[in-house]
């Protein structure tokens, strides 16, 4: 199918939810994409932080193709050995207890304000069911996680937006404990806040949170959505600050490009959802566990963290010497660049036309690489990015 025909019926099918770049991709391999037309892109994005192993890796392939050939949906209503091998290996590499595995991001952050809240409920009785979030913070698009974002723009149309949720500046932990009336159950965060514009909090606030919520028995809930699962060099971002939270939740990087999500915690709400509390049809799908499993593998084998700081690091000080551009910030492979002038999707559109893709994220550039990505691959992009940035 040509390229004109894929937007046409696109158009005519689908919900207009979307402002698409001008490509359709047909194929990848590595970091390395190829569409419709046969042009090759060097891929920066990895469908934002989803392909963590990139695209087509030999084992990831290999175990999916086994499972979907051996058992590929079975309901939670019997016990499967691949879900739980999973869950076992992701509770042992996270520190957690226990995980719900869900399908999504929103889905892990639902499970986690659930959780929260009859937590809360069991010990404390009703009226303690607020939950403090962040100002410029992003949880998701259903009705309860766009409830915890804290950015009016994506509190439009869709009312009533559900009750419970108050609004701390980042950063600032006089402003949280102002915030944190005895209605409080739960704070809920991003270490580095992502579609907010790449920005990471401060060690020491981050500490300062957790040392006020153990004081008042208020859940920490950190979403690692988008900076867990080695994205930042570490497997969870909260690791740089020494901190445990309570509740964690992660998703794009966790299944190499299958639809998961998972929320995880410590010892303390472990028994809180009980049977019949919550459920989900597709969570934990062996197909989706067994991806799953190759992701977790790969990146606890020797040195792959490492790498991923290492190529983060890299990349962060050839960004920060090229034309345009102000301030390169983020932790790892999870990277925002603050242009000097001009915007950041236009710049995308003109790396997307020199054979890079791009994110962007308010007015950013941001780069979310898949973790295996080579350093030719890197060079490659790079280049393209400089010649874009010198003529923006
Ligand atoms: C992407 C994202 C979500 C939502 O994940 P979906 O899988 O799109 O539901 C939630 N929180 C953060 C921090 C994210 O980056």
């Amino acid at each position: 199918m040509s390229f004109s025909d894929i937007v046409r019926d696109e158009h005519a099918a689908l919900m207009q939810t979307y402002s698409r770049f001008d490509i359709a991709v047909e194929s990848g391999r590595g970091a390395t994409l190829t569409d419709t037309e046969g042009k090759t892109y060097i891929d920066f994005g990895s469908g934002i932080g989803v392909n963590s192993l990139g695209y087509a890796d030999p084992d990831w392939v290999a175990a999916v193709q086994k499972q979907a050939a051996t058992l590929a949906h079975i309901s939670n209503l019997y016990y499967n050995g691949v879900q739980t091998s999973f869950a076992k290996r992701l509770c042992e590499v996270a520190g957690m207890a226990r995980v719900f595995l869900g399908n999504s991001g929103a889905e892990a952050n639902e499970c986690a304000i659930k959780l929260a809240r009859k937590y809360s409920f069991d010990k404390y009785g009703e009226g303690r069911s607020t939950i403090i979030s962040l100002q410029n913070s992003f949880h998701g698009r259903t009705l309860a996680t766009l409830s915890a974002t804290g950015q009016d723009s994506f509190h439009q149309y869709f009312f009533p937006f559900m009750e419970g949720f108050v609004f701390a500046k980042a950063g600032d932990i006089d402003d949280l404990r102002s915030k944190a009336g005895g209605d409080v159950c739960a704070v809920m965060l991003e270490c580095v806040q992502g579609e907010g514009g790449v920005i990471p909090l401060e060690s020491s606030y981050l500490r300062a949170v957790r040392a006020f919520c153990d004081q008042r028995d208020i859940l920490l809930i950190v979403d690692e959505v988008q900076t867990g699962v080695g994205r930042t060099g570490r497997f969870l971002a909260c690791e740089y600050s020494g901190i445990k939270p309570d509740i964690v939740t992660m998703a794009k990087g966790l299944g190499g490009g299958l639809p998961i999500g998972a929320c995880l915690c410590n010892e303390k709400p472990a028994d809180v959802l009980s049977a019949g509390t919550h459920g989900s049809t597709f969570g934990g799908n062996p197909i989706v566990c067994a991806g799953g499993n190759v992701v977790l593998k790969k990146l606890t084998s020797d040195g792959f963290m490492e790498q991923v700081a290492e190529k983060g690091g890299y990349m962060r000080e050839r960004l920060a010497s090229m034309p345009n551009v102000r301030e390169v910030r983020g932790l790892g492979m999870m990277l925002g660049i603050v242009l000097e002038k001009g915007e950041a999707k236009p710049a995308a559109q003109e790396c997307l036309k020199n054979g890079l893709l791009v994110l962007t994220a308010k007015t950013l550039l941001r780069l979310l690489p898949p973790l295996t990505i080579t350093y030719d691959e890197i060079d490659k992009g790079l280049l393209i990015m400089e010649a874009v940035l010198k003529g923006v």
